[in-house]
């Protein structure tokens, strides 16, 4: 088992599905997890689990206020940063592009891309003198352009960009940099997709979204909590700028 011992993470959506999946495995594996969310509480429940292996800010990932004030934290209270799982996001409306207003476009790169690029600034700037990692959440749209997912598609894709930009720059404070893409996910963000999509239905397009997948079945947020421990821990020590796939052979069975 990894061991983090001794060390510092930030994640951001720690409250639900993935993040709080990767705030259980980072703090089972012996790190303290510094963990930020809108879900407050949702925070708290993660917090009542964990203990002191788990501490807690509520707040907008788009407030570059908050990410400092984490970053001092991390600094001040825990002994310095070591890894930074940038993996807040929305995936916003599901509609053609044609009916997307530009205001719902500009919120979800607001929040999918451009905090997570202030993210990188600020944790970076904290890790630069002992280095670190950060794991950045892109998905299967990152890789693929289905439809109706226009702004969530155009922020996957643009964190892939932005991951190897940073992992260049960054590389001379050996701060790895990295994307993990997840498929379709056992979590609250699915729930609703599915609810939206099949109301009253939901339990029957599971059944149909899970034959999409070579493995026949939707992934659990603990399968991309391990793909993120690997990338963030030293086992990935010279990974860097690259993108990892988790996601049961989705993207494989589209490819045929
Ligand atoms: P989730 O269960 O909805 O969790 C995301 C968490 O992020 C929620 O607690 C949400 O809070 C929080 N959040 C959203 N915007 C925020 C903001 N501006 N500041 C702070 N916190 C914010 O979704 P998930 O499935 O675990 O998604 C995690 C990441 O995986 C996302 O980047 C998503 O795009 C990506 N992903 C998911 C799937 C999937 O199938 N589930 C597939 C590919 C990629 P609220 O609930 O209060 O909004």
């Amino acid at each position: 088992m990894t061991d983090l011992t001794g060390k510092t993470a930030i994640i951001t959506g720690a409250a639900s599905g993935i993040g709080a999946a990767a705030a259980r495995l980072f703090a089972d594996s012996g790190a303290t997890v510094i963990g930020v969310d809108m879900n407050h509480e949702g925070l708290a429940e993660l917090s009542g689990k964990l203990g002191e292996r788990f501490v807690y800010e509520a707040g907008d990932v788009t407030d570059r206020a908050l990410l400092e004030r984490l970053a001092e934290r991390a600094k001040n209270e825990l002994g310095g940063l070591d890894m930074v799982l940038l993996n807040a996001g929305i995936d916003g409306p599901m509609a053609p592009i044609l009916e997307i207003a530009p205001v719902d476009f500009d919120q979800v790169l607001g929040v999918n891309v451009r905090a997570v690029f202030e993210g990188i600034q600020v944790f970076g700037a904290a890790m630069k003198d002992r280095g670190g990692s950060v794991v950045i959440t892109s998905s299967v749209n990152g890789l693929r352009a289905f439809e109706n997912t226009s702004p969530y598609t155009t922020s996957k894709m643009a964190v892939i960009g932005l991951a190897r930009a940073a992992a260049n720059d960054l590389a001379k404070y050996d701060i790895r940099v990295n994307t993990v893409h997840p498929g379709l996910i056992d979590t609250p963000m699915l729930q609703r997709a599915e609810e939206g999509l099949a109301p009253g239905h939901q339990a029957e397009l599971r059944s149909t979204l899970s034959q999409t997948v070579a493995m026949k079945r939707v992934g659990e947020p603990e399968d991309i909590a391990r793909a993120m421990l690997f990338l963030a821990s030293d086992e990935a020590s010279y990974v860097t700028g690259q993108s990892l796939v988790v996601d049961g052979g989705f993207t494989s069975l589209l490819s045929m």
